[in-house]
């Protein structure tokens, strides 16, 4: 019988660290692709498709998270929870492998209208959760949030030092990011329309 883990795959947009514009501390920051959410401005139009994109297995990525000098994971998109069994799976390995590491996740869906099951993993396995579609209209370029409606879920202890900052501090600055020679993306929270130039 063998007993080693299952290894599951992800499909990513992209990935880069050391991200300080995501949450506390330098961190390794992923982005899934897909989401068929919509959002009127969504920050990541390119990764709703979910054409295109690279697999990646939680082992390769828990490597580059070994390697990457950081100290907290923040899982984007596009949509963490349309692959939310190979996300929990490297969400686990997380937890076991880089036991000091803070885990952010952000998801459009409400709280509120996940299953169960799957509500019940993400309490256990995130430290924060940021929750609900993006709305242009309530950005008010305040905390970890794009938009006002979202909320936090301080699941664990381990981010409550921050929470006045994440909830209520100005947008954090943005970073420009290489991901190839002809690829550059920003990285950090939307600012509301009017402050764009
Ligand atoms: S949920 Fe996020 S990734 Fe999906 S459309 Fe809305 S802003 Fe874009």
């Amino acid at each position: 019988m063998n007993n080693k883990p299952l290894e599951y795959r992800i499909k990513i947009g992209y990935y880069c660290f050391p991200v300080n514009s995501l949450g506390p501390g330098n961190r390794f920051v992923l982005w899934t692709k897909g989401c068929n959410r919509s959002c009127f401005r969504c920050a990541s139009p390119n990764l709703q498709s979910t054409t295109g994109g690279v697999f990646y297995s939680t082992v390769e990525l828990i490597e580059l998270m070994k390697q990457s000098n950081c100290s907290g994971l923040t899982v984007s998109g596009g949509e963490p929870l349309i692959q939310a069994q190979s996300v929990f799976s490297l969400l686990q390995d997380v937890r076991i492998f880089l036991p000091e590491w803070d885990i952010i996740l952000f998801t459009g869906f409400l709280f509120d209208e996940i299953d169960n099951n799957i509500r019940s993993k993400l309490s256990t396995l995130v430290d924060l959760l940021i929750d609900g579609p993006y709305i242009d209209s309530l950005n008010d370029d305040l905390g970890l949030r794009g938009s006002s409606n979202q909320k936090y879920y301080f699941f664990t202890e381990r981010l409550q030092p921050f929470a006045k900052e994440l909830e209520s501090h100005p947008h954090p600055r943005r970073q420009l990011f290489l991901l190839s020679d002809e690829e550059m993306i920003s990285v950090g929270i939307a600012p509301p329309r009017e402050k764009y130039i």
